[in-house]
């Protein structure tokens, strides 16, 4: 095992991470559908027989003869974080990586994909006394910027923002919905969106939860926690030589940490209508992100990247592709209860990496 050699150069990267079982699911019937085999390698409705150790539990099943083969597939990929595993556990195998090139100056993005109730805003925001990805970046984003004060001034802020309906909105100052636009210069702008430099954690911490209650929430049949909105956590890095040269190098980055809305099939609410739409406006920020990425991460394509194709991907454009790295965390449940979500979830997430 060379980990060196076969560590993932590309500037795609393709995380999973099984949460623990909640209590539902725990006092249910179900058995394990999703185990990790070691650091780089799952399976998916694991064989019985082939591999008693994991899968399932010593509980009683009714047996059913008709019962369809287990699919025991195995997936790779770049890091696969088992239940016991803490917010900053997955911190440091995911956003940690490219701080390196965001300070570098290049633009990143990092996203947490997967079902309703999977996990995402958990290991994206997570709560104060684990606090998620996007808390853990900011604490060493404030370190590494103390320690290179005395050679470089660097100035940081972020804004919050959701993409809700195929419409921008300010999770930290309410108001209309926003426009973006792209500039020779600039990348993507978001005329509008207001910009913060927090003075401290406990001021980060409260930001980030003030804009998370503040993103679109709606009660399903589905699920009366379901998530219709991409809610996109932006920090930007400026930097520049302290030396008496005017032509000292300036180098401005932005990092776009997103908690994407759940990947779940509109067609399992019973709603019509206004949920319906909304439904299908999230599979197509979804299906278009995808899109997106899996050619990015194809060495051999020669297509057009299809940014255009939802706000999602047109706000991101500039945080996708060329130098960029972009890392995605998908969530994933470890209960038969959701079999079909974790499934779907573990294809998008094979389908978006490196060929
Ligand atoms: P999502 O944002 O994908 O809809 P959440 O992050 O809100 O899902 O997670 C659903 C529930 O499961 C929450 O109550 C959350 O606290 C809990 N949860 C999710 N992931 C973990 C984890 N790794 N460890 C402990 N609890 C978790
Ligand atoms: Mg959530």
């Amino acid at each position: 095992d060379q980990k060196g050699d076969t560590e993932n150069k590309s500037n795609v990267k393709v995380v999973v991470r099984i949460r623990p079982e909640n209590s539902m699911e725990q006092s249910g019937n179900h058995r394990i559908v999703v185990k990790a085999m070691n650091e780089h390698v799952l399976v998916f409705d694991p064989n019985e027989q082939s591999s008693p150790e994991y899968g399932y539990r010593h509980r009683h099943h009714r047996r059913d003869i008709r019962k369809r083969q287990n699919k025991d597939l195995k997936f790779a990929f770049d890091y696969v974080f088992d239940p016991g595993s803490a917010n900053h556990q997955v911190y440091q195998q995911t956003t940690k990586k490219v701080l390196d090139s965001f300070m570098e100056g290049y633009n990143c993005s990092v996203f947490a994909y997967g079902a309703t109730g999977a996990g995402k805003t958990h290991t994206m925001l997570g709560n104060p006394a684990m606090p998620g990805v996007m808390y853990l970046t900011m604490m060493d984003l404030y370190n590494r910027i103390g320690a290179v004060e005395g050679q470089k001034t660097c100035d940081i802020a972020v804004s919050y923002l959701e993409v809700y309906n195929e419409q921008i909105r300010d999770l930290l100052m309410g108001g209309k919905t926003l426009p973006v636009r792209e500039d020779a210069n600039n990348g993507v702008v978001i005329p509008g969106l207001s910009l913060h430099k927090p003075k401290d954690a406990d001021e980060l911490l409260h930001m980030l939860h003030y804009g998370n209650k503040n993103r679109t929430q709606h009660p399903t049949d589905a699920n009366a926690e379901s998530s219709r909105s991409h809610a996109v956590f932006q920090v930007f890095v400026r930097q520049k030589d302290r030396t008496a040269n005017i032509s000292a190098e300036v180098k401005v980055a932005k990092l776009c940490l997103v908690d994407l809305a759940g990947s779940e099939r509109a067609t399992v609410t019973k709603n019509r209508g206004k949920r319906f739409r909304e439904g299908a406006n999230i599979n197509r920020s979804l299906l278009a992100l995808g899109n997106v990425i899996n050619a990015l991460a194809d060495p051999k394509y020669k297509g057009h990247v299809p940014y255009r194709d939802s706000k999602l991907t047109r706000l991101l454009k500039d945080s996708l592709g060329g130098n960029c790295k972009t890392v995605m965390i998908a969530a994933v449940s470890p209960s038969g209860h959701t079999y079909e979500d974790t499934y779907n979830t573990l294809k998008y997430a094979d389908r978006a990496k490196n060929i």
